[in-house]
């Protein structure tokens, strides 16, 4: 029989359209507060990159802006959260659950034993289209798998010789993501996360998740405050 569950850890939902800017403040979350960040989009883009069995399966709809499917989106999270979750660190799920049905899919995980002393808060970015389409298509990415620093470049970046542009943290090479160099693919890309976004808002607000809103419109540091703000109110 479960006993009365003590819910200690917070797993933060950070949501937002393609190019809000989740992976930024994860990271600042990552380094300032020392907690774990799991970009699913990260491990999409490993597997497809070291061609392993997952990643021959979903390296065409990555590319193409396509969602993995929910099942084995949820899977590879279950199996990231097995292998990192036992400390005492706050997780951030980035770019993930995306769909209602895949909601749906974590909450049946968060009842199994290994997860049950994590309570979810959704952090959602709002962004409009236009400033996300400008963020996309100036995006610079640290090659390094350990550093995956984000930058933000303005175009004429494209023109120099891509050696050139090192990563101010570990010197490598900085690169542009495949997905955001072709604009029918980030158009595909808002299109689905438009399509997805209400029905998955809807579902957490009828569980009655907690909810932290913040304006990613405003420079990342102000982001940032605003999430210290949000902890504090609590
Ligand atoms: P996401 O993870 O939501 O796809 P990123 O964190 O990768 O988005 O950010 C997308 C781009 O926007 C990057 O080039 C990043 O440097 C830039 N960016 C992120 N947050 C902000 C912000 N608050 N203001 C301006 N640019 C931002
Ligand atoms: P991101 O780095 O979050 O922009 O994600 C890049 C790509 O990875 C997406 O366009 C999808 O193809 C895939 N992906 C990442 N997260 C998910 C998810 N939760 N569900 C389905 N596909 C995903």
């Amino acid at each position: 029989m479960k006993s009365a569950i003590t819910h200690h850890k917070t797993m933060y939902i950070f949501f937002g359209a393609p190019g809000a800017g989740k992976g930024t403040l994860a990271q600042l979350c990552v380094e300032k507060l020392g907690w774990k960040q799991l970009s699913t989009g990260e491990l999409c883009r490993y597997h497809s990159l070291h061609h392993t069995e997952i990643g021959k399966q979903i390296d065409f709809l990555i590319k193409s802006g396509k969602l993995v499917s929910d099942s084995l989106i949820t899977s590879m999270v279950e199996d990231w959260l097995l292998r990192n979750s036992k400390g005492n660190q706050e997780i951030i799920l980035d770019g993930f659950p995306r769909t209602a049905e895949q909601a749906q899919m974590l909450d049946e995980l968060l009842k199994k034993d290994a997860f049950s002393s994590f309570k979810l808060v959704i952090v959602s970015m709002a962004v409009p289209n236009a400033v996300v389409l400008q963020r996309l298509t100036h995006r610079w990415v640290c090659s390094n798998p350990a550093c995956q620093a984000i930058y933000s470049l303005p175009n004429e970046g494209q023109t120099i010789p891509s050696n050139a542009l090192r990563c101010p943290h570990c010197s490598k090479e900085l690169i542009r993501r495949q997905d955001d160099q072709n604009m029918a693919v980030i158009e595909e890309r808002l299109k689905t996360f438009n399509h997805h976004a209400q029905a998955l808002m809807n579902y957490y607000k009828s569980t009655g998740c907690t909810f932290y809103e913040l304006d990613a419109t405003k420079p990342v540091i102000e982001v940032f405050e605003q999430l210290m703000a949000k902890l504090k109110e609590r």
